[in-house]
C-alpha cells in the first residue's frame, strides 16, 4: 500500500507461498480497525491478481524491448545515426544500452499509470469489505510518515508515481463513504 517510509504493508509471493506482510511499525501506528482496512486493501490486490498481471506486463515489455533491439540491429540508420560505420552485434548492444532510456522514458508513465489503477482497485475492494473511513485514517497516518508524497508535482506524479497521491485517494474513498 505504501512504497516508502518505515510503516509498510504489501502482498507478495505465488501459489502456496502467498503472504501479506505487515511491518511491525505499521501495526504499532494503526488501530485494529485501520489494520483490517489495510488488510482488506492488500487482499484486494490479491483478488484482482495484480502480482500476476504485473509480471505479465513486465515480461511483455521486456519482449517488446528485445524485439525492438532485434529490429534496430538490422537498420543501417541505427548505426550510421549514432556514428558507427561497421555494424556488429556487440556494437548494437552498446548502442541499444545508450538509447534504452528513450524507450523506458515512454514506458515508465504507462507502468506508473497501471500501478495507480491497481491501487484504486484495491481501495475499491477494501471499501466494500471494510470501513472506508478506517482506510482513509490509515492512509493519512501512513502518508504523514513520508511527507513528500503529500506535496508532489502533479505531472511528475502522473509519470512516475506508482501510488496515487494521498489527497486523490482520500477524496476517492470519501465518495464511497457518502454512498455506503
Ligand atoms: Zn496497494
Amino acid at each position: 500500500m505504501e512504497r516508502t517510509g518505515s510503516a509498510n504493508a504489501y502482498l507478495t509471493g505465488f501459489g502456496n507461498n502467498k503472504r501479506i506482510v505487515f511491518f511491525d511499525t505499521l501495526l504499532d501506528k494503526l488501530n485494529t480497525d485501520e489494520v483490517i482496512a489495510v488488510l482488506a486493501h492488500e487482499i484486494g490486490h490479491f483478488k484482482h491478481k495484480h502480482i500476476q498481471k504485473r509480471i505479465v506486463l513486465l515480461a511483455t515489455m521486456t519482449l517488446g524491448g528485445l524485439a525492438l533491439l532485434g529490429w534496430l540491429m538490422q537498420q543501417d540508420w541505427f548505426y550510421n545515426g549514432l556514428g558507427i560505420n561497421t555494424p556488429s552485434t556487440y556494437i548494437a548492444l552498446l548502442l541499444f544500452a545508450l538509447v534504452l532510456p528513450v524507450f523506458t522514458f515512454f514506458v515508465q508513465p504507462i507502468i506508473a499509470w497501471i500501478s495507480r489503477k491497481y491501487e484504486f482497485e484495491a481501495d475499491d475492494f477494501a471499501a466494500e469489505q471494510s470501513n472506508p473511513l478506517m482506510l482513509i485514517q490509515a492512509l493519512v497516518k501512513l502518508y504523514r510518515e513520508s511527507a513528500s508524497s503529500l506535496t508532489q508535482d502533479p505531472l511528475y506524479s502522473a509519470c512516475y508515481e506508482t501510488h496515487p497521491q494521498a489527497p486523490v485517494r482520500v477524496a476517492y474513498l470519501s465518495r464511497k463513504l457518502s454512498t455506503s
